[in-house]
């Protein structure tokens, strides 16, 4: 527990006087340094080289930093360059040479350094030169540290925050980088204030902006935006998983790392998280989506971080419209199922069908689920909506049974709180003891964001359902975070191969290596795969040839409402004959 930070504890102090770094070989002419500027008004902390130096710069900031340019190792030179590369572009270093030639001078400017002393060192000289540099950047820290920086935590402020904001997009942009921006809130904050008062509350603050800024790299940034909100910047993340991990480490160690008294472990704190360039390509639009994604993690029972979601903006008053005319809907029975097959693409037959939901509207005819499924998930109307949906395809399943329909499964598509809200796994014992059917006729499909999330224990309740014999399928694979790493803790049967990537192959070839590359994971795990979307006889083919064992798709049906899909089976088992 060497990261707790106890409020009370007040060990670590700014340093104060400014330091200058002197990196010499020769000890002689470090003493003699040493001695000159003994009476000046900062520390001097000596390297013997050129990485002692650097290990230096990076532990104190120096105000300046005085390179022998020649050195055994790395020279004064090679070291200069490295700490401007090193994110150190605002530490001035002054070269000392031996060299007095125009290239060694030429050279010490083309690295970064803003002066260079020659040597024998003229005394007098070095101590004006240096007394002037390091009077002249503490200066402008101060202002700096006025201007940018929070007063109670030294970390940059808004101002600083949306200046590194922009930085860091015109960064991302020219490497065709991702970046995470994160908004942190601690939850009950105020709780903190009222009942230990603003001083506790204000040492809160100060622990949390520790924590973050030691739980992240140097080059990333830890900003308090006012209050109780912190903003991180993450750049050159690698997809999701880099920013899940980051998300998960920062709201772990807060939550068990701040304490208020050695006994109580207090706070936690809300993460919200935007993604560049997916959820906005410029600081503005980056800041209200991370900001909509802190609010919904709020929402969501704090203590938590969530990805911000395009649908997390529709406006209030269509949200409220749709929602009201989506209740009535599930009154009136507006909903429908279509079914579409499933096919085993070797045996070229029919295994079962995935259940898709339909709203017939009245006026706006029917309307397809990517329409209304998300906002039914913000709203909770999902629950009621999900529970009528498995026990109409329980149903219908049944009905096809007795009318002697073999071999058919159904797969219901399942949303994360339908998990969290709602006891599954009852709801599927009942629905598979009142019709009389197996458990082995039945799949469910879930996201990986269901995983991820895993709210309300996911992972056991599939292990439930997987153990009563329902097939687990991983819907839309490849869409979202498509980590494998995530599957080897969950009893998943099938991968999904989403449509997208079955788009245009074997045309395409991006698509094309995609699928491949999905098809190969699946292999390695044992898992079967299963293609969405196949609409042509050449993307089965490519398929078939990957080792792709079932498929979805136009090219066999659409999803059909149950009558015509009882017709298409029926005619498909003749002409199969
Ligand atoms: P999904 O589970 O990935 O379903 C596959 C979607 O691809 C369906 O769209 C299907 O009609 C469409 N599709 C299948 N074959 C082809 C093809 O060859 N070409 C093209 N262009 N499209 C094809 P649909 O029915 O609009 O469903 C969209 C999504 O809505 C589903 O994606 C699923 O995530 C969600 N959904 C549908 N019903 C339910 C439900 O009962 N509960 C939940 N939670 N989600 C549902
Ligand atoms: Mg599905
Ligand atoms: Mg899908």
């Amino acid at each position: 527990m060497s990261n707790v930070v106890s409020l009370f504890d007040d060990t670590e102090k700014y340093e104060e006087r400014p330091v200058v770094v002197l990196a010499d070989d020769d000890p002689s002419i470090r003493l003699m340094i040493r001695h000159v500027l003994e009476s000046e008004d900062f520390d001097i902390v000596e390297a013997a080289d050129g990485i002692e130096a650097i290990k230096a710069v990076e532990k104190h900031h120096p105000a300046l930093v005085l390179l022998d340019a020649v050195m055994p190792g790395i020279d004064g030179f090679t070291t200069c360059k490295q700490l401007k590369d090193n994110g150190h572009k605002d530490v001035p270093v002054m070269m000392i040479t031996g060299l007095d030639d125009d290239v060694s001078v030429e050279r010490a400017y083309d690295v970064g350094a803003i002066d260079f002393i020659t040597k024998p060192i003229k005394w007098a000289v070095l101590k004006h030169r240096v007394r002037s540099v390091v009077a002249a950047v503490v200066a402008e820290r101060k202002v700096q540290l006025l201007a940018y920086r929070d007063t109670l935590t030294n970390l940059p402020n808004r101002l600083l925050f949306a200046d590194r904001l922009e930085h860091s997009i015109e960064r991302a942009a020219r490497h065709r980088d991702s970046l995470a921006l994160l908004l942190v809130d601690m939850d009950d904050f105020k709780l903190v204030n009222d009942s230990f008062g603003h001083e506790a509350g204000d040492k809160l603050i100060q622990a949390v902006g520790k924590l973050l800024s030691r739980s992240l790299r140097r080059a990333d940034t830890v900003a308090r935006l006012g209050g109780d909100e912190f903003a991180v910047i993450v750049e050159g993340i690698d997809g999701y998983d880099d920013a899940i991990s980051i998300a998960d480490n920062l709201s772990t160690i807060l939550e068990h790392n701040v304490r208020l008294d050695d006994q109580e472990t207090f706070t936690g704190a809300s993460i919200g998280i935007a993604i560049y360039p997916e959820d906005g390509d410029d600081a503005r639009t980056l800041l209200k989506n991370a900001d909509t994604a802190m609010f919904r993690a709020k929402e969501n029972g704090r203590h938590c971080f969530q990805f911000y979601k395009p649908e997390m903006s529709v406006n209030a008053m269509e949200r409220l419209e749709l929602e009201n005319s989506m209740r009535k809907a599930m009154e009136e029975e507006q909903f429908v199922i279509h079914y579409q097959p499933t096919i085993d693409i070797h045996k070229n037959e029919i295994i079962g069908v995935e259940a898709l939901l339909r709203w017939e509207h009245p006026e706006k005819g029917i309307i397809k689920p990517n329409d209304f499924i998300p906002l039914a998930e913000d709203c909770g109307l999902i629950v009621p909506m999900g529970e009528w949906t498995i026990r109409t395809a329980a149903k219908q399943l049944k009905l096809w049974q007795s009318e002697g329909l073999e071999n058919q499964n159904v797969s219901i598509n399942l949303s994360p709180r339908q998990f969290r809200d709602m006891d599954l796994v009852a709801l599927f014992k009942e629905v598979i003891h009142e019709n009389d059917l197996d458990a082995s006729s039945f799949a469910v499909e879930i996201t990986e964001g269901t995983l991820i999330d895993n709210m309300g224990d996911v992972e056991a309740s599939l292990n439930i359902l997987s153990n009563m014999g329902m097939t687990i399928a991983l819907d839309d694979f490849g869409t979202g975070f498509a980590s494998l790493a995530y599957l080897k803790d969950f009893p998943v049967n099938i991968v999904k191969i989403d449509r997208r990537f079955v788009e245009g192959t074997p045309d395409s070839r991006e698509n094309t290596a995609i699928v491949e590359a999905i098809a190969g994971l699946t292999r390695g795990l044992k898992l079967r795969l299963l293609a969405e979307g196949i609409e042509n006889d050449r993307q089965l083919q490519m398929l078939k040839g990957l080792g792709c064992q079932l498929g979805q798709g136009f090219y066999w049906s659409k999803a059909l409402p149950a009558d015509q899909y009882e017709q298409f089976y029926l005619n498909r088992q003749y002409s199969i004959g």
